[in-house]
């Protein structure tokens, strides 16, 4: 089931994971690397997915990967996206994906213009979802289409791969191990290491 998290609930899921070996992740960000980049989507019927990211994300759980999104929405902190409208477009993302390719989606709707732990390139989304999900960090990736993806994952100790859909190639490299066409060639140069 994949699950959405607004806000840490971190001690109601560590207990599931006791005894349990960490597991890798790969965090992924969500517009312009899953799906086409739209200004503020606040329209389910805007949503469409980018090239062979179902196989990439079938790939990345074949090979013992929790995939989990992470997304920033400002534009609910600006008002130009509800709650609701938020969900309808996850819950539209989710339908096009076609399964359970995701473990879980953690979203940040902070403004850009307030001091925010969990918005990205803070990492605090990141730790959340190691906590919640027993995640080894230091085995894990991030893949997005902005260099501020690349920053979060890179603060909390996670090498980032930079996707040139979205905005990536109006985006600086700077501190990525690697620059891809797109999310699902990201995910071969990561399996084929
Ligand atoms: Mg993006």
């Amino acid at each position: 089931m994949s699950e959405v998290f607004f806000v840490a609930n971190i001690s109601e899921n560590t207990a599931r994971f006791e005894g349990v070996d960490p597991t890798p992740a790969v965090f992924i960000d969500r517009d312009g690397t899953l799906m086409e980049e739209v200004h503020y989507c606040n329209d389910p019927s805007q949503v469409r997915l980018l090239p062979e990211v179902v196989e990439g994300l079938l790939e990345l759980r074949g090979a013992g990967f929790r995939t989990i999104l992470v997304t920033n929405q400002s534009g609910i902190a600006r008002g130009l996206i509800s709650l609701d409208q938020y969900e309808r477009v996850h819950a539209r993302l989710l339908e096009l994906l076609g399964g359970e390719l995701l473990d879980a989606t953690y979203m940040c709707g902070d403004s850009p213009d307030a001091p925010s732990l969990r918005r990205k390139p803070a990492p605090g989304m990141l730790l959340e979802a190691a906590s919640e999900w027993n995640l080894d960090l230091t085995r894990s990736w991030m893949i997005g289409d902005k260099t501020i993806d690349i920053a979060c994952g890179n603060q909390a100790g996670v090498p980032g791969i930079l996707v040139l859909t979205g905005h990536g190639r109006q985006q600086d490299a700077v501190g990525a191990r690697h620059v891809a066409e797109n999310f699902a060639e990201a995910v071969r140069w990561l399996l084929g290491r």
